[in-house]
Formats: structure tokens, C-alpha cells, sequence
């Protein structure tokens, strides 16, 4: 019989925790949540109503409008995938924006905003069988997620991935504009007060840089098979 378990991924950008997420997910019938898309569609939000900029942060008059805001994920069968929802609005194809990228580790750093994106990820682990993937996971969110995975690769791997990702999805940006935004993201991520990217120390780490997608896929998969088929 399977055991339905949460597994945690987390690491630092661009590591290519979404990518393998979603592979598993497919493979073993999970829901995949990507956390970052609610970072990134609260920051969507704040600069739509123009609460930031590279220039200033109204982060008081953003914690007053929180309960206006409501984000979750909802199922396209269009494109048979869930979609990151911004008041009930799709806003997938607006949040990888570098506009959005440059901001959201600033808007990531709220404590009251994460305490209302914690809320909603652990109402979608509820019923585990979720993959999760994210910078707080294994350590905040679900710390007691019965298998929790590492991430982590060169910037210049990482930062490679990511700018032909959106070459791909045709955002037009340089290469060092990846490079420095992924460096400036880690800093970020690693040195803010609240939730804060780190190891979880019983998670494991895995270096990605010399791996292809499937090997990586295989190598999670043998961490992740003993556990499910135990019951
Ligand atoms: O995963 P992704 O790169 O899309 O995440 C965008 C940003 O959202 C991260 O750089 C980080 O600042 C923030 N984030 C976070 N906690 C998470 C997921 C993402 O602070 N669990």
C-alpha cells in the first residue's frame, strides 16, 4: 500500500527544485506547490499598486492591504497544470518577470506576509502526498516533513539555466542580468531575519551541477520509494 508523505525541497535559486518537483510530482500522483510563485504574485501585487520599486517600499501600507489579498493555486485544464491565483486571477505569466525577480526577496522578507503564505501551504499539505518546493520548507514550513532535499549548484550553472529558461519563454534579458539577480536573490535569502534559506539539518544535499535532469530524478526517487512503499 502507499504512504502518502510531504517532501521538502529547498536551496538556492535556480537550482532547479521546480523542474525536478514537478517531474516527481507527475511520477508519483503528488501535488506539486512551487511557494515561490506566491512570493512572487504578492509581489506582483505590491507593484501593481505601486507599494515598491528598486526606488522605495511601502511595506506598512502592503501589510494593510493584506486582507485583500488572497493567493492560492487552481487547476488549468487547459494546460493541466495549477496555477499560482492572485484574487482568483491566473498571473503565472507575469510573475518571472525580472521586474518581479529584482523585488521579491525584498517582499520575501516581511514576516506578516510569510506568516499568511505559511498559512496557505499548510492548508495544501493538509492531506500530504505534496512535493514542496521553496527556501523555508524543510525548516519552517513543514519541519517535520518526512523526507526534506537540499538543493544547491554553481551560480554560473544556475544562472545559465535560468537565462535560457526565459530566453525560452521569451523575456528579452541579458545574461548578466540573470547572474547578478540570482546572486543578489541568494544574499538576500540567506541573510534576512525571518525564515531564513538554510540546510535543514536532517535534509539531504545533493550538488546538482554534474547531474542530468533524469539521474537527478532517479537519485530523489531512491530516497523517496523506500518511505512510500513501507506501508
Ligand atoms: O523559487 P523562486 O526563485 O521563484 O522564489 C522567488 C523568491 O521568493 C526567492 O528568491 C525568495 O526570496 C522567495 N521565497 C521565499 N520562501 C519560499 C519560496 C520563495 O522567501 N518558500
Amino acid at each position: 500500500m502507499s504512504n502518502k508523505i510531504i517532501i521538502a525541497i529547498d536551496g538556492t535559486s535556480s537550482t532547479g527544485k521546480s523542474t525536478l518537483a514537478k517531474r516527481l510530482a507527475k511520477r508519483l500522483k503528488y501535488l506539486y506547490i512551487d511557494s515561490g510563485a506566491m512570493y512572487r504574485a504578492l509581489t506582483f501585487y505590491a507593484i501593481e499598486k505601486n507599494y515598491i520599486s528598486k526606488s522605495h517600499f511601502n511595506k506598512t501600507e502592503l501589510i494593510k492591504d493584506l486582507p485583500n489579498i488572497s493567493i492560492d493555486f487552481q487547476y488549468n485544464i487547459e494546460n493541466n497544470k495549477y496555477e499560482v491565483h492572485l484574487n482568483n486571477n491566473s498571473v503565472e505569466k507575469y510573475i518571472r518577470s525580472l521586474k518581479v525577480s529584482d523585488l521579491v526577496s525584498e517582499i520575501a522578507t516581511v514576516d506578516e506576509l510569510r506568516k499568511e503564505m505559511v498559512k496557505v501551504q499548510h492548508f495544501l499539505g493538509s492531506n500530504k502526498g505534496v512535493i514542496m518546493d521553496g527556501r523555508d520548507i524543510g525548516t519552517v514550513v513543514f519541519p517535520n516533513a518526512e523526507l526534506k532535499f537540499y538543493l544547491d549548484a554553481s551560480i554560473e550553472l544556475r544562472a545559465n539555466r535560468r537565462y535560457k529558461e526565459l530566453v525560452e519563454a521569451n523575456y528579452e534579458i541579458s545574461f548578466d542580468d540573470v547572474l547578478s539577480n540570482i546572486s543578489l536573490r541568494d544574499k538576500q535569502d540567506i541573510n534576512r531575519k525571518n525564515s531564513p534559506l538554510k540546510k535543514a539539518s536532517d535534509s539531504i544535499v545533493i550538488l546538482t551541477d554534474n547531474f542530468t535532469l533524469d539521474q537527478l530524478e532517479e537519485k530523489l526517487l531512491s530516497y523517496i520509494n523506500p518511505l512510500i512503499s513501507k506501508k
